[in-house]
């Protein structure tokens, strides 16, 4: 499904699968995390080149999770940027990784990377870890749109996973707070205004709370930023990874 946020920009995703962003920018179009398939990534691929009638600038992956990265196969003769962070973590999954997942046989990473920031023109990239230590955030400056990646989620679950921090998490979203755009286009679920950063803010803090044993898990279940939220399995499945990392 692809919607619109205005002329220049539009997302690809649907039923909480990871978005995908076509931002339209006077040099050519640059296309922000490629999904999990091969086959959506390349539907994407000719949307641009096909419909939009646009060369590919360069492609962004905001951090290293197959459903943000898979995709890139189709793009291999395409500029990549990544933090060098999100290349190097692409580079060390093993079979053992891979075992479950619809791997295309062939990862490829980034072509270019940054540490912290890179910018191009009007387009803003920075590293703010959280959700995993790599997890970067794209801002077009021009449009006023935040692509936030796994740092949002809207509608949908977090992903809570083994390398997330929720304290650094929540810095980014506080920092997040303080952009001037008008629309957020979390890593799942629908975009939407600023209002989503306030949500997950709290979404999370409830999580910690929750962890730490000051709120229970009654509450949390009576709470809408919990309740309306899809695929309560990763909820669970987030709880278990913060409970092994505390018994570290
Ligand atoms: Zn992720």
């Amino acid at each position: 499904m692809i919607q619109k946020i205005n002329e220049r920009v539009f997302v690809i995703g649907s039923e909480g699968s990871a978005n995908v962003v076509v931002a339209v920018q006077p040099k050519g179009v640059i296309i922000v995390d490629t999904s999990l398939f091969s086959e959506k990534a390349q539907k994407i691929r000719d949307f641009v080149e096909n419909v939009l009638k646009r060369e590919i600038q360069f492609l962004v992956n905001t951090h290293y999770h197959p459903d943000h990265t898979f995709g890139n196969i189709v793009f291999e003769n395409k500029s990549i940027i990544s933090s060098s962070l999100t290349r190097e973590k692409i580079m060390l999954m093993d079979e053992h990784y891979l075992e479950n997942l619809p791997a295309s046989g062939k990862l490829v990473p980034a072509t270019a990377t940054f540490e912290d920031e890179y910018r191009e023109g009007q387009v803003f990239i920075k590293r703010m870890g959280g959700h995993t230590p790599d997890s970067s955030i794209v801002l077009l400056e021009q449009e006023r749109v935040l692509i936030a990646g796994d740092l949002v989620f809207n509608d949908f679950h977090a992903e809570i996973v083994s390398d997330s921090d929720l304290d650094a998490w929540l810095s980014a979203l506080e920092s997040l707070r303080k952009y001037r755009v008008d629309w957020v286009v979390p890593g799942h679920g629908n975009f939407a205004d600023k209002g989503c950063l306030d949500s997950m803010i709290r979404y999370l803090k409830k999580i910690q709370r929750l962890v730490d044993g000051t709120i229970t898990y009654a509450e949390i279940l009576s709470d809408e930023n919990f309740s309306k939220r899809g695929f309560p399995e990763l909820f669970s499945w987030g709880l278990e990874n913060l409970v092994a990392q505390r018994a570290k």
